[in-house]
C-alpha cells in the first residue's frame, strides 16, 4: 500500500492486493526482503477475486449478526462472485432474507472496517473456535500444520483463513446475493448438508447493474430455449443424453456452415477425406489416446467372433496419421492437408452435459497439416486468415489470440527437440504478428507435444469463448512413425497442425446463438423472408412471388393462416424471420411487396426485383 501511495494517491485508491513474488498478499502485508511487486486493481483476476473472497467474509460477519449461533465452512472467490456454505442450525432461512442482509453488508462496508492478518497457534486457534463452538472450522484447523495458521478479523468478526484480503470492506459497493443451494460438508453425502448462498459485489453501483442486465439478456439468448423456439435441435432420453438431433431447420443452417468452410478450404488447399465413427484400439495405443483416457472415455466394443476391441472415435488425428501414410512422402509433397468433419464421440458425466456446449457426440471442423518444420510459419499464416475470415462473416469482431509456449524453465517435459520448438515457437510469435494479432502469451501453457495459439472471442454480451485453435505436434508424427524424404534424400519427420476455426459444429452454433441472439447473417439464416398476404385473396400473388424468390436461391414460406396481419408479423417477429413481405390489393396490383424488415420496422414499397438484388447483395460473403 506504501508502493502505491508512493505513485499516486490515485492508484492507493483502487489497489486491492498485491503479487508478491508470484503469491497474492494483503496489500498492507510487510514485505520484508527484495521482491518482484505487482499492485493488483480490479482489473486484474487476482485483485478481483481478492474482492470477492474479501465479500464472503462481509456476508459471513452480517450473518452472524443477524442470525447468531450460525456455523461457517468455506467461503471462497468464484468465476463470479463468491459464495459461503452455512449452518443455520435450528434457524429458519430462505432467499427472503437476501434482502436484509445485503442492507447489513452495505452498512458494515460503509464503516470500512480493515482486515486485519493475525498469525495464530494451533492451539489457540482450536481454543478460539471450540469456544465458538463451529465443528467446521475445527475440521478444517485439523489439517492445518501449527505454525501456518493465520486468522482475519473485520469488525466483530474472525474467520479462519489463510488470505489475502482487500484493504477494508469499504471498497465494496454494491452487493447483490444471488441464490442458494444445499452443499454437504466437504462434498461427502454422508455428512450434513450446509445452506451455500452465492452472491456478487462490485466497486461501483453501475458495474452491478450492467452485470444483472446481461445475466437477464443471457437468459433470453439462451441457446437451449433459442434452439427450442427457432425449431433447430433437440435432445431425446431415448436417444440418449448429451446426443443433439438436429431438426431440418437446424440441419440446414449447419449444412451451410460446412459449405461455406469447405469452400474457404478448398481453396486454401486443403483436401476433404472421410474416416469411420469407431477405429480399433490399437490404433488408440499407437496414438497414445488409450493409456491416457481409455478407462474415462466409453468402454470398447467388440466383435462376437475375433474378439477385436474398437472404440468410438475420441478424435479425428490418428485416423489422419494413418491417411498419411498410405503412400511415400517427399518433401515437394509437402505441405499435405486433410479437411474433415469428423463426428467424434467423448465420454462426459451425466451432469456436465449442457446444451451443445457439452455433449457427448460432437461433430469437429478438424483438419491436420502436415508440413516440414520451415513452412510452419506460413501453415500458420493461412490458419490465421482463414479463422479470420470465418469471424468476420458470422460477425464476430472482438478477440485475441492466445498464444501458448514451454515453460523456458522445465523444458525437459515436453517432447520433440530444442530446436523445432524454438523453430515453431517462433513461427507462431512471428505470423500473430505480422497478421496484427492482438496476442496474450503464457508461458508454460502448451501441451507436452506443442505449441499452440487459440482464438478468445468475446461475445455480443462481453462473455469470452475460446474458438479456433492452432496446435503444434511432435507426438503423433513421432509415435505413427510419419516419415518424408528430404532434398538431402534421408528421411525426416513432418511436423503436423491440428486446427479447427468452429472447434465443434456444436458448440459453435450454440455460441453464434447466443452472440447473435437468434438473429443469424442473412446468408445462414433458415428462412430469409415470409410472405404474409393480408387475405386469402392475394395467396396467388404470394405463391408466384414466392416461386420467383426460389427461382433466385433466397428461401423463405408463406404463412396461409386466416389470421389478421398484425398477427401475423408478431409471430414472424417472434420466428426472428429477418424480412415480411406484405402483399394485399395494392401491391398485386402494382406488382409490389411492402417489405418489412425484423427489428429494424417498415422499409416501405419494393418491385421484387429490388427486393431480389437487395438479398443478393446482403448474402454474399
Ligand atoms: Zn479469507
Ligand atoms: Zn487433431
Amino acid at each position: 500500500m506504501q508502493i502505491a501511495q508512493s505513485i499516486s494517491e490515485g492508484l492507493a485508491r483502487n489497489v486491492l492486493a498485491a503479487e508478491v513474488n508470484g503469491q497474492v498478499w494483503d496489500a498492507s502485508r510487510p514485505i520484508e526482503e527484495d521482491s518482484n511487486v505487482k499492485l493488483l486493481t480490479w482489473n486484474d483476476d487476482a485483485g478481483k477475486a481478492t474482492f470477492w473472497h474479501s465479500s464472503a467474509h462481509l456476508m459471513a460477519e452480517a450473518l452472524e449478526a443477524l442470525y447468531p449461533g450460525t456455523k461457517f465452512g468455506i467461503g471462497p472467490a468464484i468465476e463470479t462472485g463468491f459464495y459461503y456454505d452455512v449452518d443455520f442450525g435450528d434457524q429458519e432461512f430462505s432467499s427472503d432474507h437476501f434482502k436484509q442482509i445485503e442492507d447489513k453488508m452495505l452498512e458494515l462496508a460503509k464503516a470500512k472496517e480493515e482486515f486485519i492478518r493475525k498469525p495464530v497457534s494451533k492451539a489457540d486457534a482450536i481454543e478460539y473456535f471450540t469456544d465458538k463452538g463451529d465443528e467446521y472450522k475445527l475440521d478444517l484447523i485439523k489439517d492445518l500444520p501449527d505454525g501456518s495458521i493465520t486468522f482475519y478479523s473485520q469488525g466483530e468478526f474472525t474467520d479462519l483463513c489463510r488470505g489475502p484480503h482487500i484493504p477494508n470492506t469499504g471498497f465494496v459497493k454494491a452487493i447483490k446475493l444471488m441464490n442458494t443451494a444445499g452443499a454437504y460438508w466437504r462434498g461427502d453425502e454422508t455428512r450434513k448438508q450446509l445452506t451455500r448462498i452465492y452472491g456478487v459485489t462490485f466497486p461501483k453501483q453501475n458495474e452491478l447493474t450492467e452485470y444483472l442486465r446481461v445475466i437477464e439478456e443471457a437468459k433470453k439468448r439462451d441457446h437451449r430455449k433459442l434452439g427450442k423456439e427457432l425449431e433447430l435441435f433437440a435432445f431425446s432420453e431415448k436417444v440418449g443424453m448429451g446426443l443433439p438431433l438436429w431438426l431440418p431447420k437446424g440441419t440446414a443452417l449447419r449444412e451451410r456452415l460446412v459449405n461455406f468452410l469447405q469452400r474457404a478450404q478448398s481453396k486454401a488447399g486443403y483436401e476433404q477425406v472421410i474416416t469411420p465413427h469407431i477405429g480399433h484400439k490399437n490404433l488408440y495405443v499407437t496414438s497414445g489416446h488409450y493409456e491416457k483416457y481409455g478407462k474415462d472415455s466409453f468402454q470398447p466394443i467388440k466383435t462376437p467372433q475375433e474378439g477385436e476391441e474398437f472404440f468410438l472415435k475420441p478424435m479425428n488425428c490418428p485416423h489422419h496419421c494413418e491417411i498419411y501414410k498410405t503412400k511415400p512422402r517427399s518433401y515437394k509433397d509437402l505441405p499435405v492437408r486433410y479437411a474433415e468433419f469428423g463426428t467424434v464421440y467423448r465420454y462426459e458425466q451425466s451432469g456436465e452435459l449442457h446444451g451443445l456446449t457439452r455433449v457427448r457426440g460432437f461433430t469437429q471442423d478438424d483438419a491436420h497439416l502436415f508440413c516440414r518444420p520451415d513452412q510452419v510459419k506460413e501453415e500458420f499464416m493461412k490458419v490465421i486468415d482463414l479463422v479470420l475470415y470465418v469471424f468476420s462473416a458470422l460477425g464476430f469482431e472482438d478477440y485475441t489470440a492466445q498464444i501458448s509456449l514451454r515453460d523456458p524453465e522445465n523444458k525437459s517435459k515436453y517432447i520433440g527437440s530444442d530446436e523445432n520448438w524454438a523453430l515453431a515457437e517462433s513461427a507462431i510469435m512471428e505470423a500473430a504478428a505480422e497478421k496484427g494479432l492482438n496476442t496474450v502469451v503464457e508461458l508454460g501453457e502448451a501441451a507436452f507435444y506443442g505449441p499452440k495459439l487459440d482464438f478468445m472471442v468475446k461475445d455480443a454480451l462481453g462473455r469470452k469463448w475460446q474458438l479456433g485453435t492452432i496446435q503444434v505436434d511432435y507426438n503423433l508424427p513421432e509415435r505413427f512413425e510419419l516419415e518424408y524424404t528430404g532434398s538431402d534424400n534421408l528421411k525426416h519427420r513432418p511436423v503436423m497442425i491440428h486446427r479447427a476455426p468452429f472447434g465443434s459444429l456444436e458448440r459453435f452454433v450454440a455460441v453464434l446463438i447466443e452472440h447473435c441472439a437468434g438473429n443469424f447473417p442473412l446468408w445462414l439464416s433458415p428462412d430469409q423472408y415470409i410472405i404474409l398476404p393480408i387475405s386469402e385473396k392475394f395467396e396467388d400473388y404470394a405463391k408466384n412471388l414466392s416461386d420467383e424468390l426460389k427461382n433466385s436461391d433466397i428461401r423463405g414460406l408463406i404463412d396461409f393462416r386466416d389470421e389478421k396481419i398484425g398477427r401475423k408479423i408478431r409471430d414472424a417477429e417472434i420466428k426472428k424471420i429477418p424480412y415480411m413481405l406484405i402483399v394485399g390489393e395494392k401491391e398485386a396490383a402494382e406488382g409490389t411487396i411492402s417489405v418489412r424488415k425484423h427489428g429494424t420496422g417498415d422499409l416501405g414499397s419494393l418491385t421484387i426485383e429490388d427486393f431480389k438484388q437487395q438479398l443478393i447483395k446482403e448474402t454474399t460473403v
